[in-house]
């Protein structure tokens, strides 16, 4: 009989007007991007949480420090990538990664399913164990004011 395991993940940064947005892996036109010791992409950090919390492994700030000078700058895919090849070598399979995005700008719906791709292929999973939703923060704080762009993900592995 499978075995099964839950994890969640969450991320939080900090937008600056004039930076790149890196959002699933790609970077999309916007305005404004994170600012973060890696390229700051917020969806890619929560799922890369939400697996190793499923898996029962340390989660990613104790793997990649930011205090680290090697993570500065670091592709998210590459540490997402890192983060799978862990899960799998304890023998978990991904069932289903879900993520919802928070964030006032970019809009997601336009973005939605190049996202959901993305995701997708770094995680060598087919799409429809995949999804990504947007919510806007309502204009309520920093998230509100288009100042700062939060995920919550959700993973479920499978161990057969
Ligand atoms: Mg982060």
């Amino acid at each position: 009989m499978s075995e099964f395991r839950v994890g969640s993940g969450f991320d939080v940064h900090r937008l600056e007007s004039g930076r790149p947005m890196r959002l699933g892996g790609f970077e999309i036109a916007c305005d404004r991007g994170p600012v973060g010791h890696s390229d700051g992409d917020v969806l890619l950090h929560a799922v890369a949480d939400a697996l190793l919390g499923a898996a029962g492994l340390d989660d990613l700030g104790t793997l990649f420090p930011d205090t680290d000078p090697r993570g500065a700058g670091a592709a998210s895919a590459r540490l997402l990538g890192d983060v799978l090849a862990k899960v799998k070598a304890a023998g978990w399979e991904i069932a289903n990664v879900d993520a919802v995005v928070v964030a006032e700008v970019p809009r997601l719906a336009p973005h939605r399913e190049r996202i959901r791709a993305s995701l997708a292929r770094i995680l060598g999973a087919t799409p429809d164990r995949v999804n990504v939703k947007g919510k806007t923060a309502e204009r309520l704080g920093a998230l509100g004011a288009g100042d700062a762009i939060a995920v919550l993900a959700t993973a479920l592995l499978r161990k057969d």
